[in-house]
């Protein structure tokens, strides 16, 4: 049966997120657009409120959110900031791959000591020659004793300069390649490594990415998640995980962007009288709208199909992210257009929701990677 009602605990959740959301994040959006810093008050907030490590399970100190949970959060986030809310979920993709394969002993000591300390945690996979292409991935960490030793050059990572931990993906035997890559646990104040200035970007201002660079760091042994070779796996399980979230910060970005407009095309006045009832202003409200529904559908049943553990949950979060996000980009731009030069003014919020969710497109794979993702899904 088919039931499209939220449980009690799943309203209570939306209503959180919300809550904060309007409390701390919309409030601040405009502000750290301008700053292009990590919002620390905002980050530390989630702590001081007891919303942190969602998806987490409880017995280390989580939530134990399922990912359509996490989805409703993520949306409410997505509404209040795009940039802030990746800023927030960025620990959330570097914890991911713990959550897939980390033993209790490691979840218990790493989720504990961020826990502690209000710490932050990044997501190391993309490379300057391999973004795309995850299988062209060149970073070492060849084992030596009972520690591994890491070399290589990072690129784009999210939060990496205010991470206290880094999950970082390294082959450990060149002549295997991608066969033998490997997810590690990296303290990011290790010795060798070598934070990069700050990208400069044009939208998400309020997360932050750098580049990174190893030289000869030094792994404990205990640091690697799972067996060797288990990388790649660990990495495509993170993204049928997390570009649900994607869907859904933007989701929240085109749900933002969608009302805003609706409410101004009902105010402003032009030839004595709302900009709403030209049908041409009304129609674009109608397929905003409906846009904006069926992602939070295709979003909704990519979670539940995942949290149910069904086939395909890979496909159906391609499908997911690569809607929400191409949507979010459609609905952005009509309601610049509906707004007419306001829309295009930075005193105005939806001329950075368009810049924001634009780059919901790219990360986590861009929209054609989806598209490939999909086509295999579908024909195999
Ligand atoms: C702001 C930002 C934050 C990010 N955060 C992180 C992070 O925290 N951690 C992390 O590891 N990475 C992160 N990334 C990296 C991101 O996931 C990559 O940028 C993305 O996967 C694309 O890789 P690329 O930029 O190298 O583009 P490329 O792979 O060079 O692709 C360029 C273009 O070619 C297209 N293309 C490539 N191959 C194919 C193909 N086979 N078929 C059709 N088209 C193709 C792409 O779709 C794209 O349009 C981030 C990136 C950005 C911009």
């Amino acid at each position: 049966m088919i039931n499209f009602s939220l449980s009690k605990e799943q309203e209570k959740i939306k209503e959180e997120h919300r809550a904060f959301a309007q409390q701390y994040i919309t409030p601040n959006a405009a502000k750290y657009d301008q700053l292009k810093e990590f919002p620390w008050e905002i980050h530390n907030a989630i702590y001081d409120e007891g919303m942190e490590f969602g998806q987490i399970p409880k017995k280390f100190g989580g939530h134990g959110h399922s990912i359509l949970d996490q989805a409703i959060a993520t949306e409410e986030f997505g509404a209040g900031c795009c940039g802030i809310g990746i800023s927030l979920d960025a620990t959330v993709l570097g914890m991911t791959p713990w959550i897939i394969g980390a033993s209790d002993e490691q979840m218990k000591k790493f989720v504990g000591e961020l826990k502690e300390i209000k710490g932050a945690a990044a997501y190391c996979l993309t490379e300057p020659n391999a973004g795309s292409d995850v299988a062209a991935i060149k970073t070492t960490a060849l084992k030596k004793g009972n520690e591994y030793i890491l070399n290589g050059h990072k690129r784009f990572i999210t939060n990496a300069e205010v991470s206290t931990y880094m999950t970082v993906f390294a082959i450990t035997d060149p002549n295997r390649g991608a066969r033998s890559l490997t997810a590690f646990i990296v303290k990011t104040d290790s010795p060798g490594i070598e934070i990069k200035p700050r990208m400069r970007k044009m939208g998400q201002n309020a997360s932050v990415q750098n580049e990174v660079i190893f030289t000869d760091v030094k792994i404990p042994e205990f640091n690697r998640i799972g067996n060797e070779g288990m990388g790649f796996i660990y990495a495509m399980k993170t993204f049928d995980r997390t570009r649900t979230g994607v869907a859904a910060l933007a989701l929240g970005g085109a749900r933002s962007a969608y009302e805003i407009s609706k409410d101004w095309a009902k105010k402003r006045i032009q030839f004595g009288k709302p900009i709403s009832s030209n049908q041409a202003i009304g129609f674009m409200l109608a397929d905003m709208a409906t846009k904006v529904e069926l992602a939070r559908l295709m979003t909704w049943k990519a979670a539940w199909y995942y949290d149910q553990g069904l086939k395909t949950p890979g496909t159906l979060s391609a499908m997911a992210k690569m809607y929400a996000s191409d949507i979010a980009m459609e609905v952005a731009t009509d309601a610049v257009q509906i707004m007419g030069g306001d829309g295009y003014s930075t005193d105005f919020p939806v001329e950075k929701i368009m810049r924001d969710v634009k780059l919901t497109q790219i990360y986590e794979g861009t929209n054609q990677i989806q598209r490939l993702v999909i086509s295999k899904g579908i024909l195999k």
